[in-house]
């Protein structure tokens, strides 16, 4: 499935399979996760991807040699420069990432640099290990920057947040889920997901929180998170991409509360991922839709219907 322009829907197309590079392994793809990215880079508010594009960042395959590998959002980095050299390679200059500015996971073969691949833990299927490979990385990376505060409210309860409850659950914290007023699809599904309390996201929860991940992309949801924290708490954006935050007064700010984003992923968050998430166990639901039915997946998505996560079955 094709990305030409942005804006436009894919287009199914034969493709010639891949020839992977010095380094690269080529994968026969079994399923691709669709994340909210895949959604920004469709419509237009993330801007320079490669075009034509084949788009796609959570790829579960089988490699030529017929180890089943994850390739996840970070596709390539130079190894180089100062982040690189400072263990955070997840804000590498010149990264390159999957579905982006590299063909991606919505199409039958994909090629990947192998240092960049996970291997995908045993007892996943594959369509429930998808997910894991953003909404799970960049959900966990969201979780360490949110601290050991034991109140953690989740702002939207899309698939990273139904992947975060689980694992902030397994550490014994409490969780307090927000939703758009008056979506009972999601405040049930908060709720089901370990929350104790669910409720509107523009108001506070009966409790100050210690942190709060704000997944959805709504700008307005940062002072919103911020008047729910508590003294000394921190608010993470956990989004590529955000609409404009509102200004707010400096007093929702005071008392040493902090604003901050989480960017892309580290090999290690794979690593520690990948191994904490069969301990938890963290199970992901998920909705799964043939390939060729990838613009109905992001539909849904762009309309707020998933429930878990959309996998494309190849
Ligand atoms: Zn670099
Ligand atoms: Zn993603």
């Amino acid at each position: 499935m094709v990305l030409h322009a942005q804006r436009e829907p894919l287009r199914l197309e034969e493709l010639p399979v891949p020839e992977p590079g010095p380094g690269e392994v080529r994968l026969r793809v079994l399923v691709c996760g669709v994340c909210r990215t895949d959604l920004h880079v469709v419509d237009g508010e993330l801007t320079r991807p490669k075009l034509p594009l084949v788009p796609g960042h959570q790829i579960v395959g089988v490699a030529d040699d017929g180890r089943r590998l994850g390739v996840p959002w970070l596709g390539w980095t130079c190894g180089e420069c100062r982040f690189c050299m400072s263990g955070r390679e997840n804000l590498c200059v010149r990264a390159r990432f999957t579905g982006y500015d590299l063909d991606g996971g919505y199409a039958e073969y994909a090629v990947a640099d192998g240092r960049f691949c996970f291997p995908i833990p045993d007892g996943y299927p594959d369509e429930q290990a998808a997910p894991l490979l953003c909404a799970g990385l960049i959900g966990y990376r969201a979780l360490r920057f949110a601290g050991d505060g034991e109140r953690l409210g989740l702002y939207g309860f899309g698939a990273a947040a139904h992947i975060v409850a689980q694992v902030a659950r397994y550490e014994g914290r409490r969780l307090f889920g927000f939703v758009r007023a008056g979506d009972e699809a999601a405040r049930r599904f908060a709720l089901e997901l370990g929350c104790e309390w669910a409720g509107d996201s523009l108001e506070p929860a009966p409790e100050p929180l210690d942190a709060a991940i704000v997944f959805a992309p709504a700008g307005e949801l940062v002072p919103a998170a911020l008047r729910a924290t508590d003294r000394g708490g921190v608010v993470v954006c956990a989004g590529i991409h955000m609409s404009e935050i509102p200004s707010f007064p400096y007093e929702l700010l005071w008392e040493e509360r902090v604003v901050r984003s989480v960017a892309n992923l580290t090999r290690s968050d794979g690593e520690e991922f990948l191994a904490l998430a069969p301990r938890v166990p963290v199970r992901t639901e998920v909705e799964t839709y043939p390939l060729e039915r990838a613009n109905e997946a992001l539909d849904r998505l762009r309309r707020g219907e998933v429930r878990g996560a959309a996998v494309l079955t190849i």
